[in-house]
């Protein structure tokens, strides 16, 4: 139970921790239909880099072996797509996603690519997914966690739906650590993405919560120690295109 004293951080104010999901939900409402554009805009198309990194790193199997995926905080299946084009016949995933919006947007993407067979879109929560234990052979979540309002709980969810042997991996904006560059990112997020987010998707708000909710986020190895929390094992990061993401993952044994 939370206590209703306990805060917690939405960008760069300070909330109740009951209240930080629904302000997050009004963000990605506000911006679904435009989401994957603005991806591309704000990265330069280097999402779709550090995406497949992701998929590379999970390693699907491409024959008829089963294997299910759950990408948690999936919105618009961006990572379930890319890892169903690598995988072979036996794999699925299962997108799961707070926000309805987003969902949609992906449900349109999947038929539009002849997915909907492999990729399933789900409404749920991070913190309490509707899924048995021990289901999943791989549990992915790309620039999600930082929204989740309990960090820790999503963690041991994850841990839960793994079966034994499953991977773990999460993808998250980090902490630009060279010279130079980190002045650039800097001013980058600041001044340029919410005026794009505003030119966009008419929303400049949410594009400024979005670069403040990174700077808030735990430090790769703070973040490594909540997942060996968790109760995952040979925990590791690794630094993608000069700190600006940090590539997590584990493994439940
Ligand atoms: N993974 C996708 C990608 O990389 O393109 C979408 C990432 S988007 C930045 C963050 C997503 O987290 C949103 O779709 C949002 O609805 C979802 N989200 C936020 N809180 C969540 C929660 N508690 N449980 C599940 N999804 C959540």
């Amino acid at each position: 139970m939370d206590r209703p004293d306990q805060t917690t951080h939405f960008g760069f104010r300070d909330v109740a921790l009951g209240d930080k999901q629904a302000l997050v939900n009004d963000v990605f409402h506000s911006v679904a239909q435009r989401y994957d554009l603005m991806n591309d805009l704000m990265s330069a198309g280097l999402h779709r880099v550090w995406k497949d990194i992701m998929v590379n790193m999970l390693n699907p199997p491409r024959t008829d072996r089963p294997f299910a995926l759950l990408d948690v905080a999936g919105g618009t299946g961006d990572v379930a797509f890319r890892a169903a084009k690598a995988a072979g016949a036996g794999f699925r995933a299962t997108v799961c996603d707070i926000n309805s919006d987003m969902l949609d947007v992906g449900r349109g993407r999947a038929a539009a690519r002849h997915l909907d067979e492999k990729v399933s879109f789900v409404e749920g929560n991070a913190e309490r997914l509707a899924f048995p234990d021990r289901g999943f052979d791989g549990y992915t979540i790309a620039f999600g966690i930082r929204n989740v309002p309990r960090i820790d709980r999503a963690l041991s969810e994850a841990f839960r739906v793994l079966k034994p042997g499953g991977r773990f991996l999460c993808l998250e904006f980090s902490t630009v650590d060279v010279p130079g560059l980190d002045r650039i990112y800097e001013l980058f997020s600041f001044k340029v993405i919410p005026t794009l987010g505003r030119a966009v998707t008419g929303d400049a708000d949410s594009y400024q919560y979005l670069v403040e909710s990174i700077r808030k986020f735990p430090r790769p190895n703070a973040f490594a120690d909540m997942i060996r929390a968790a109760g995952f094992s040979r925990v590791g990061w690794q630094s993608l295109s000069g700190g600006i993401v940090a590539l997590h993952s584990g493994w439940r044994l």
